[in-house]
């Protein structure tokens, strides 16, 4: 089947690999994550990814404690390095290449950002990992994942959740919720959606990077979204 997407931005949250537990990683669930990294190499989609650090640490949660928040927000960066690392090492262990780009500088550990060396590494098949957000606090790794979206010519920004897409009302809380097909942006913000935040969905509106949200856990969901099937949400003008 031909790839309606040929190039994507992956956002995995950070507690997207953490299992069932309440922090860190979770190796069946890491491999699981990966499997669908792979499956999409094995059809020729171009990956890049961006992980958040939530099942580690966020720079807002430490407040009161006399920890600055920028300073929680650099540890919240560097705890989007420790899942970055580990993604890489799980995604070599099924022969795939894979680089660490991180946005705050790690000698020794990770490369810098440069996009025109992304493109050419992402064409090559390797899976680049974008780590460390923006590496600016008080942005999100959202936010990151539009704008390195939008820096490496992505086709779209998927991001990868519990939930199976945007719903009218949070389904856990109301069981008559429905799940939206598509939105338009103005839809999203008219009906005070939460997508992603405000910078990152703003960043894709104006660049008219189209956003699905969907399931990661649901068997084949991200092989079918970019093949053109209907997945989850999606957000586009
Ligand atoms: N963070 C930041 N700047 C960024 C991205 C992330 O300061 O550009 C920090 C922030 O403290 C955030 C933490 O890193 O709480 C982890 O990122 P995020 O909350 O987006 O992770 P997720 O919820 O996706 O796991």
């Amino acid at each position: 089947m031909a790839l309606k997407y040929k190039r994507i931005l992956l956002k995995f949250s950070g507690e997207a690999l953490m299992g069932d537990g309440e922090f860190g990683l979770c190796a069946q669930t890491l491999r699981k994550v990966v499997k669908q990294v792979k499956d999409l190499r094995d059809l020729g989609v171009e990956v890049g990814i961006v992980v958040g650090g939530g099942n580690i640490f966020r720079g807002a949660q430490i407040q009161g404690s006399g920890i600055q928040r920028t300073t929680g927000d650099h540890m919240g960066m560097m705890a989007t390095v420790i899942n970055a690392l580990a993604l890489r090492d799980v995604i070599e262990s099924m022969d795939i290449k894979a680089q660490v780009l991180s946005a705050m500088s790690i000698e020794g550990i990770s490369t810098g950002f440069n996009a025109n060396l992304v493109k050419k590494q992402l064409s090559n098949g390797e899976v680049v990992i974008f780590a460390a957000g923006t590496g600016s606090p008080f942005f999100t790794t959202d936010t990151a994942a539009a704008l390195r979206g939008v820096e490496i010519d992505a086709d779209i920004v998927l991001k990868a959740t519990k939930v199976d897409g945007i719903y009218t009302a949070d389904p856990k809380k109301d069981p008559s919720a429905e799940r939206y097909t598509t939105l338009t942006y103005d839809e999203v913000i008219q009906k005070n959606l939460q997508v992603m935040d405000m910078t990152a969905f703003v960043l894709c509106r104006d660049h008219k990077m189209p956003i699905r949200v969907f399931d990661m856990f649901k068997d084949q969901a991200v092989i079918r979204i970019v093949q053109g099937e209907d997945e989850g949400t999606l957000v586009s003008s």
